[in-house]
């Protein structure tokens, strides 16, 4: 057994000066961070607990009509919320999908955000080749069972998904994240907060050291009337995406005016299908066009051996969400 030590963070200040110390990781909820240390995946040094920092466990609204998300909010509480749930129905729906209630209750927004794949060969330190894990050490998963893994944006190094749906809603929505750490704030569009794995796949964000995501902030609400997060998964509950899709649309009764989409399950990050959004945007909503932005989506789309049947699955996910969206918030899947 390694020895660690552990400090409780009365605020960010406090919080930063302790992750300057070699091997520090800051824990949340820790409902990811936990598993991974038992099984011996990540060995910090030091745990700096930011659970009491205050200020970073409510939901506010901004001057602008979006809405600032505490990285300390619960991922219940946050799914919950009656402006979320209103407002942001996308990112209500995606927060409910995900894992199981008791680990929504203790998951916090910023913890969520930094979640780790779930690979198997990345969690199974009997495994010697992994990546992400080891830089340099090779993949395992190119050659095993890779059912589960990447079909878009990944690379000879790592073939991994981002486990999260609600940073697929998050992508979809165009959210920020705000981080404040050695050299001040700033704020992280979503598209440039999880990263390809390219080649360093260990890397999962574009987070520096040391620094602390404090908040994530949506834009005004555009789509609270036609939004639906689909899942689709082996089992209907606590199981991680096979595909996912958040559809988010604004309508002038069947012409699409504006589309989000946004794909989980098939990349290292949220995946934007941002050729799909163009072309159906300004276009009457009928199966011929949804079916060749669906197309189109996937028309990049790299699988591995066994995941060759994720390329239909996405598809036909993206024509059903978005049908569902177009049907009004609330459709069931
Ligand atoms: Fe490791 Fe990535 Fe390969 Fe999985 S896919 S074994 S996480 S390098």
């Amino acid at each position: 057994m390694e020895a660690i030590s552990y400090e409780r963070a009365g605020d960010v200040a406090s919080a930063l000066r302790a992750a300057q110390q070699p091997g520090t990781m800051y824990i949340g909820g820790g409902t990811n961070l936990l598993d991974l240390m038992k099984g011996g995946v990540a060995r910090p040094m030091r745990l700096v607990d930011i659970t009491h920092i205050g200020g970073l466990d409510t939901v506010a609204s901004l001057p602008d009509g979006g809405l600032r998300i505490g990285a300390l909010v619960r991922n219940s509480d946050a799914a919950n919320h009656m402006a979320i749930r209103t407002q942001y129905p996308l990112l209500s729906q995606a927060l409910l999908a995900g894992a199981s209630a008791q680990l929504r209750n203790m998951a916090t927004v910023g913890g969520n955000l930094m979640q780790r794949t779930r690979c198997p060969y990345f969690y199974d330190i009997a495994f010697d080749r992994c990546n992400k894990r080891t830089p340099g050490s090779g993949c395992a998963a190119i050659e095993g069972h890779n059912r589960t893994h990447a079909i878009l944006g990944a690379s000879a190094q790592c073939i991994a998904v981002n486990p999260s749906d609600m940073s697929v809603a998050l992508a979809a929505l165009d959210a920020v994240v705000r981080v404040v750490g050695p050299r001040g704030e700033r704020v992280v569009p979503f598209a440039a907060f999880h990263r390809l794995p390219e080649d360093r796949p260990d890397t999962d964000t574009t987070l520096l050291p040391g620094e602390l995501i404090t908040a994530v902030d949506l834009p005004p609400p555009l789509f609270g009337d036609h939004a639906h997060y689909l899942k689709v998964r082996d089992r209907a509950s606590y199981a991680f995406a096979l595909v996912s899709v958040a559809a988010a649309l604004q309508l002038d009764g069947r012409t699409i005016r504006q589309a989000r989409i946004a794909l989980g399950g098939v990349a290292h990050k949220p995946w934007r299908a941002s050729v799909a959004e163009q072309m159906l945007s300004g276009q009457p909503l009928t199966d011929a066009a949804l079916n060749r932005a669906a197309a189109a989506a996937l028309r990049d789309a790299r699988p591995q051996h066994d995941n060759a049947f994720k390329v239909q699955l996405a598809q036909r996910a993206i024509v059903r969400a978005v049908n569902l969206a177009a049907g009004g918030t609330g459709g069931v899947a």
